[in-house]
């Protein structure tokens, strides 16, 4: 008779918990997975996948002006925000269910509810009552928005993320606040579906972090584009008068708008869960503490994915459910590898990145050669769109390696995906430079850049 009621027990159906209750399930392990909202988590419910769908929607207008240089005469055109959020809903609702499908065939025990640690190898359900056991627990409970936390009088007018998918009409005007993937990829949302939009960010330039080159890129193209950023700017209240919202600057400046969107980070979700009390540690942000193979504090409670406010992404949460199934079950201790992750910012034109950026890269010691390229899209020849492309490589000056790969263009996340295969294989400039390019395309500029653009070593130790 087994001691636990379970081999494994995962809090969370999102990205990683889902896929490590299948493995571990496949596998023949006896598995139960708890949701408490719906199955298929943020990437599915509220982030990758309704936001990829959001960007599409908000392209089109963009792609009727650009159709005219090519001939196309397009009649009036017009939007309907409902059509959209009724036709993405349903959409969801098709992935969430598949979700819990693939879980159920898989073999494992589903549980809609809330789950809780009551000690070390015990949960509650907290909608049933019930109490379980299992031998190893896993800790995938996502994060949320943070904007509730910000400390001005009249937060509570303002939206996030997980709102902005479920408005009932799209606003007149709308404030984006954050420089981070959110807050510039929904700016571009509502820029794109006709919003009056301003992007307001507390630091100079967006997206702290990527390369400084595509950072340019982005804020030449929204100020070109006519997408109103204001930069070093916090609020310090938000009036709300009748169905208007009056945002007060800290340079004492009022913005009058419809909306107040904060996309200004997320916080690891672990309030109330009960995990201190089974000896879990967690760090500062109420992220779950865990070592390189997703282990807490605790030998047999594991976490992954944004909990762990590692590096949210969905693609890092299923690698880190993969090496948990491995470490645990299939006996082959495997450390999770965060080198290397493709990422791409889902504005218009995308920024898709894989690598070390010119400053990381130079900071840890590389002496690095540039080579970039800076052009006019094949298509806005016609189109008359102003649009510039920029692909950018960072060197090793020694070894010839590419340790970074950044790309500001139409379609860059689809083709920086590719360039992470080469880089991960360690390829170097001149086997970029030995491929043959596929023409016409943007891509190819990538094995035709011959030019060294300049050369930086790394900044001498300060005496
Ligand atoms: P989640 O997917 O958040 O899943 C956690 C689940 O746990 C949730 O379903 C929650 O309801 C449940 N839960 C929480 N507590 C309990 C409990 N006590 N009991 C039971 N269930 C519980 N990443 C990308 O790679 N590409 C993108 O384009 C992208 N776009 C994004 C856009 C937005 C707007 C947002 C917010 C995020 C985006 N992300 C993107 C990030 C990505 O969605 C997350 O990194 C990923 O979903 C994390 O997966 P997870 O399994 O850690 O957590
Ligand atoms: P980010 O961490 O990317 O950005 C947060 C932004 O909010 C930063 O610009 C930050 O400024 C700003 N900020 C933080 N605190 C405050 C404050 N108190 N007042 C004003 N501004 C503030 O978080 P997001 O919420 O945009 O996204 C969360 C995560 O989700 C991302 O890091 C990413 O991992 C994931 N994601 C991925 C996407 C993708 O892959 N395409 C898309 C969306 C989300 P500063 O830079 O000065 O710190």
């Amino acid at each position: 008779m087994p001691e636990n009621d379970y081999d494994l027990f995962v809090i969370g159906g999102g990205s990683g918990g889902v896929r490590a209750s299948r493995m571990a399930a496949l596998a023949g392990k006896r598995v139960a997975i708890a949701e408490e909202y719906q199955f298929g988590g943020t990437c599915v419910i509220r982030g990758c996948i309704p936001k990829k769908l959001f960007v599409y929607a908000s392209q089109y207008g963009e792609d009727f002006q650009d159709a005219a240089g090519f001939g196309w005469s397009v009649p009036e055109r017009r939007f309907d925000w409902t059509t959209l959020v009724a036709n993405k809903d349903k959409e969801i609702a098709r992935l969430s269910d598949l979700y819990v499908q693939n879980v159920r065939k898989a073999g494992a025990e589903i549980f809609l509810e809330r789950a809780e640690l009551i000690g070390p190898h015990t949960l509650r359900l907290t909608k049933s009552g019930k109490t379980v056991s299992a031998q190893y627990i896993l800790i995938a409970t996502g994060g949320r928005p943070s904007h509730d936390t910000l400390d001005i009088p009249g937060v509570e007018h303002c939206i996030s993320s997980n709102d902005a998918f479920y408005l009932e009409k799209l606003p007149r005007r709308i404030i984006v606040v954050g420089g981070g993937y959110i807050a510039v990829e929904f700016a571009h949302i509502f820029h794109g579906l006709g919003c009056d939009t301003t992007l307001v960010y507390r630091g100079d330039k967006v997206l702290r972090g990527f390369d400084e080159d595509m950072r340019d890129c982005i804020m030449e193209e929204m100020a070109r584009n006519g997408l109103r950023v204001i930069c070093n700017r916090n609020f310090k209240r938000i009036d709300k008068r009748g169905d208007e919202l009056f945002a007060f600057t800290d340079h004492n400046e009022i913005i009058e708008t419809d909306a107040v969107m904060l996309a200004i980070g997320r916080r690891p979700n672990t309030d109330g869960l009960g995990i201190e009390g089974a000896g879990v540690a967690l760090g500062p942000k109420g992220e779950v503490v865990v070592n390189e193979y997703s282990r807490t504090t605790v030998q047999h409670i594991y976490a992954i994915g944004d909990v762990t406010n590692r590096l949210q992404l969905t693609p890092v949460a299923i690698h880190e459910a993969m090496c948990f199934i491995r470490t645990v079950f299939d006996n082959k201790p495997t450390p999770v590898d965060h080198r290397l992750v493709p990422t791409a910012v889902f504005c218009r034109p995308e920024i898709a990145t894989v690598g070390l950026t010119e400053t990381k890269a130079l900071q840890a010691g590389h002496a690095v050669d540039v080579y970039s390229s800076t052009f006019k899209p094949l298509k806005h020849t016609l189109s008359g769109r102003e649009t510039r492309s920029r692909f950018k490589l960072v060197v090793d000056s020694q070894t010839g390696k590419v340790l970074g790969c950044h790309v500001f263009s139409f379609d860059a996340a689809e083709l920086v995906q590719l360039a992470a295969v080469a880089l991960k294989m360690g390829a170097t400039k001149d086997q970029f430079d030995g491929t043959i390019g596929l023409h016409p395309t943007a891509a190819e500029e990538l094995v035709t850049m011959r030019t060294k653009a300049y050369s930086k070593s790394p900044a001498a130790p300060l005496a």
